[in-house]
Parts: C-alpha cells; sequence; structure tokens
C-alpha cells in the first residue's frame, strides 16, 4: 500500500489535556493566536496587540465508504486518474525500457509528502506522512463513477488519452472497459464547437428534468455502492464563462428558478454544482469557469453543503505562485511575467476556441495578485507587473505541454534581472494526483467540525472550502475573505489546521531549541 496505510490510519496519538479520543471521534481545544491592528486615526501610527481565540475543534474518525463522482470521466484526466488508482490497488507493475515500474502516488500532497511533527529526545526531527496526522480517506478505498458526454468505457477512454504507458493500459483495460460513464448535460453552446463529434452520451429533457436527473445519479451511486458520502468533481472541458445576470443566478432562489424555466445561462457545471449542493455531495470545480455563480454558493451557503474551485493549479501557474512569492518576498520587483504554452490533449483542442481560453486567461492572470498586494514597498495601490498569457494548440505534442514563461524583474539600483523557464508538464500525470488531493481533502471536511465560544453548538466549517486553495489556481473563497495564491502560504494553513484538528501547535521554522548556548 503506497504511504502504508489503510483509510482512516494515523501516524501517532497526542498526549495532552486538551485532546480526548472518544469512541468516535477526535476533539481538541485550541487557541488561536493572532495579531490585531488598529490605526491611529490622526497620526496614522500603527499598535499590534496579540489576541487569542478559543476554538474546539472535533474530528469523526470514521472514514466509512466514500465515492468520488467526476464529470467528465471519460477525458484525459478522469481516465487516467481511474487507471492509476486501480494500478496502485491492485498492485500492478508494468515494463518500461528502464525496467519495471511500481505504481506510486508521486505527486499527491496527501500520499507522498511528509509533515514535521516534532522533534524527539534528541532533537531530532520527526515527520509522518501528511495523510497521517488525521483520519483520511485512503485512495485505494474509493469507489469512482461518473459522467460524460463521450459514451466510450474508461478503457477505451484510457486509450483515446495515450498518457499512460501501453503495458499498464494492457493490465487494466479489462476492468476499466466495464466502467461506463453515465449521460451527461450538454449545451454545445459553453463548450468548444470543435467538442461536438464526442457527444454521444447526453441527458434530453428540460433543464430541470435534467436536474432532477443528475441528483438521482447521485443517489443511485451512493446506494448502488453502499457509500456513506460522495464528492462531485468537475474535471470536464472548461466552458465559456457565464453572464452573472440579476435575477438569474445571483441568488439561490433566483438560480433554482432560472433551473426550472430552463434560462440559457445556466451552465452544464452549475447545474451539476446545484445537483451536487441538494444532494449534500460536496462539489469541487476543477476547470476555470464560474460554475460557482454567486446564486451557487448562496445555495450551497443555505444548504450547509460544501463548494471548491476553481482549475487545477498543476503546471505553470503553480511555479508562478512559488516564483513571484519568492521574488516579491526578497525585495525584486516583477516588471512583467510573460507566458505561453502550447498543448496537444483534448483540452488544449477546446481551449483554442476564444471564449474557452478566455476562461482560463482569467484563472491563471490573478496568481500573482496577493504578492503584489502584500508589498507596499514596491509597487504603489493599484500598479501591477504586466502579465500576459498564451494559449496554442500543437497536436503533436500530445498531453505534453510546454510552458514557457520569463520574468522580467527591476533589482537592486533600477538593475534588472530576467528569469526564464521552459517547463514541461505531463498534464494529465500532474492534474490527476491533485484530483486525489482535493478529494481527499474535501473528503475530511465532511467530518470536522468546531465551535467558539459564541457557538451554541458543533458547526461545520465555511461551505465554501478556501482550504483546497493550494491545489487551484483561482482559489473561491468565501465572500469578502482574502484570497491566498503563494503556494507556501497555502501549504502551511493546511498543515497547521490539520494539526490544530488534533491540539497541535503551528509549524515555525523558528528551531529556538537549536539556537541556545
Ligand atoms: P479532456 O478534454 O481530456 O476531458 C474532458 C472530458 O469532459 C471529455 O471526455 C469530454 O467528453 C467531457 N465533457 C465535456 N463536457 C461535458 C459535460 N457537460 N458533462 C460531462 N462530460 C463532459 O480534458 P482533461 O485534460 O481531462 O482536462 C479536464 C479539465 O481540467 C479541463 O477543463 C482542463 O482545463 C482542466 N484542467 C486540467 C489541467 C491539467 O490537465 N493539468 C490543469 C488545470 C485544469
Amino acid at each position: 500500500r503506497a504511504a502504508g496505510a489503510a483509510s482512516g490510519a494515523t501516524a501517532f496519538k497526542v498526549d495532552a489535556p486538551n485532546v480526548r479520543y472518544t469512541g468516535d471521534a477526535i476533539e481538541s481545544d485550541y487557541t488561536y493566536d493572532t495579531t490585531i491592528v488598529s490605526r491611529d486615526a490622526e497620526s496614522g501610527s500603527l499598535k499590534a496587540k496579540p489576541a487569542k481565540v478559543g476554538y474546539r475543534f472535533r474530528t469523526k474518525t470514521g472514514v466509512g465508504r466514500v465515492g468520488l463522482m467526476l464529470v467528465g470521466w471519460g477525458g484525459n484526466n478522469g481516465s487516467t486518474v481511474t487507471a492509476s488508482i486501480l494500478a496502485n490497488k491492485k498492485g500492478i507493475s508494468w515494463e518500461t525500457r528502464k525496467g519495471r515500474q511500481e505504481p506510486n502516488y508521486f505527486g499527491s500532497l496527501m500520499m507522498a509528502s511528509t509533515v514535521k511533527l516534532g522533534v524527539d529526545e534528541d532533537l531530532k526531527d520527526v515527520y509522518v506522512p501528511f495523510n497521517q496526522v488525521v483520519p483520511m480517506v485512503h485512495p485505494n478505498d474509493v469507489v469512482i463513477g461518473g459522467w460524460d458526454i463521450s459514451s466510450l468505457s474508461i478503457g477505451d477512454a484510457m486509450r483515446r488519452a495515450q498518457v499512460l504507458p501501453v503495458d499498464l493500459q494492457r493490465q487494466v483495460y479489462d476492468e476499466l472497459h466495464q466502467l461506463k460513464p453515465l449521460p451527461s448535460v450538454y449545451y454545445p453552446d459553453f463548450i468548444a464547437a470543435n467538442q461536438e463529434a464526442r457527444a454521444d452520451n447526453t441527458i434530453g429533457g428540460t433543464k430541470q428534468e435534467q436536474l432532477d436527473r443528475l441528483r438521482q445519479d447521485i443517489r443511485d451511486f451512493k446506494q448502488a455502492n453502499s457509500l456513506d458520502r460522495v464528492v462531485v468533481m468537475w474535471t470536464a472541458n472548461t466552458e465559456r464563462y457565464a453572464d452573472i445576470l440579476p435575477g438569474v443566478n445571483d441568488t439561490a432562489d433566483n438560480l433554482l428558478q432560472a433551473i426550472a424555466s430552463g434560462h440559457s445561462e445556466v451552465s452544464p457545471s452549475t447545474l451539476f454544482a446545484v445537483a451536487s449542493i441538494l444532494e449534500g455531495a460536496p462539489f469541487v470545480n476543477g476547470s476555470p469557469q464560474n460554475t460557482l455563480v454567486p446564486g451557487a454558493i448562496a445555495l450551497a451557503e443555505r444548504e450547509r453543503s460544501f463548494v471548491g474551485g476553481d482549475d487545477f493549479k498543476s503546471g505553470q501557474t503553480k511555479i508562478k505562485s512559488v516564483l513571484a512569492e519568492f521574488l516579491v518576498n526578497a525585495g525584486i520587483k516583477p516588471l512583467a511575467i510573460t507566458s505561453y504554452n502550447h498543448l496537444g490533449n483534448n483540452d488544449g483542442h477546446n481551449l483554442s476556441a476564444p471564449a474557452q481560453f478566455r476562461s482560463k486567461e482569467i484563472s491563471k492572470s490573478s496568481v500573482v495578485d496577493d504578492m503584489v498586494a502584500a508589498n507596499r514597498l514596491l509597487y504603489a495601490k493599484g500598479e501591477h507587473p504586466d502579465h500576459t498569457i498564451v494559449i496554442k494548440y500543437v497536436p503533436s505534442v500530445g498531453d505534453s505541454k510546454r510552458a514557457l514563461d520569463e520574468y522580467v524583474s527591476e533589482i537592486f539600483m533600477g538593475g534588472l534581472n530576467t528569469i526564464s523557464i521552459y517547463n514541461t508538464c505531463e498534464d494529465s500525470l500532474l492534474a490527476s494526483p491533485l484530483i486525489i488531493d482535493l478529494f481527499m481533502m474535501t473528503e475530511l471536511m465532511t467530518r470536522v467540525s468546531y465551535r467558539t465560544d459564541a457557538d451554541a453548538d458543533w458547526v461545520p466549517f465555511h461551505s465554501v472550502l478556501s482550504i483546497l486553495s493550494y491545489m487551484l489556481k483561482a482559489p473561491v473563497v468565501p465572500p469578502n475573505t482574502p484570497v491566498v495564491n503563494a503556494l507556501a502560504k497555502q501549504r502551511m494553513a493546511m498543515e497547521n489546521i490539520l494539526r490544530a484538528f488534533v491540539g497541535l501547535p503551528p509549524n515555525n521554522e523558528m528551531l529556538l531549541e537549536h539556537k541556545a548556548f
């Protein structure tokens, strides 16, 4: 078993009066330390005050049986993640030119990275697998299903994708050929016209009937596989943006009414989001379009259901969210970030249409905003580096996406520094572990509740799961809360929130124990 654990396994127990292991949960009493800053109205001087907020967290330990329903199951990502989980689960290895390759979960933060737990009696660091800080579902135990507008079995979809090595495909084909995607909702207006030939597996009827059908699909999948919970994830084609129209998709009731009256501005992805919300199934949007319109977020809040998005952060943008943070935090001023991509898979084909490219351009472009806004020494208010994004479709490179980035920055005394990056990304092999991480983290959040002194009872976290930001290019966050794009901060947030669930203080790099005489 990769990372050597079953669903729900943890690497340690906490020995502290503020942590309790009850029969079915871990409860922690936790003090959140923060700093409140006030500004004197007249002099403008700042005053900083340490503050403490008391939280109690409760994490249910029983993971149960969990399902993942992918929209776009027959795509490159959908078929790759399904085949790869099967290979891991069955321990299927395959021949390569260099010898035998074992399956693994490399690229998954949850499955292949570690968290520092603390130091032992010799002051040596002790690390544990990320997925064993609190009980999490193991991907080998997930039941996968889903929808696609293309009727190919997942076995044939895997062959069409041309991502995984042939000797692996050969060994998993028969089992994957048994898996057939459910028919899906297809509105040609939302994805590129060049996708039409794939659409031979679609649901007819009115929008309301389609919504009811998707809800029934989720219920049926849950029942047929005896599942306790299902997570739904959009890994289908990038859609164009939906217009945000007053009276249509601005409030929960208007959105439900727009579906009932068959309004043309409700996209397939929003229909899936609404179906999931109404079924209490968390919904995550892995593509860039604005699936989570204000009405969908309001509906999720009202139903106390979870949503997350947008757009898997797999390659170029992930690097950007590291490099821009490094530059700005080093006191170096990026003046221009210029990015070219070319790719040859079906995603690239779809993105070659202007409206779908525009969705991607938007989700890729906001990634340095928080870092720039945090440094008033380098940037005046409203000032921003030039940021250009180009994407071209080059069929012969297939799933092997190329990203070329140039960062031009101003350094000491008006000098210039230029960094060029050439990044060859195996697109679906980078995205598949993100699907796994989003699924595992989302599933965990369905089992966690908290209370502060102000809460009369245990409550779930906010419906919009900003904790997923690390895996997403344009993180959706609760209304009026900050978006964090910087990768290191995003990881730190996840790591320390998980530690809080088991009553441990946040990790910091002070290493005071090593600095004394
Ligand atoms: P893909 O084109 O291979 O797969 C998409 C699948 O969705 C296809 O099988 C298509 O038939 C299906 N589909 C389209 N509309 C549908 C609908 N309404 N209902 C159900 N199925 C539908 O693309 P991919 O490479 O798997 O990428 C999937 C999505 O993930 C794209 O939107 C892409 O932009 C996004 N994404 C991918 C990466 C990455 O691969 N590294 C990174 C970020 C985002």
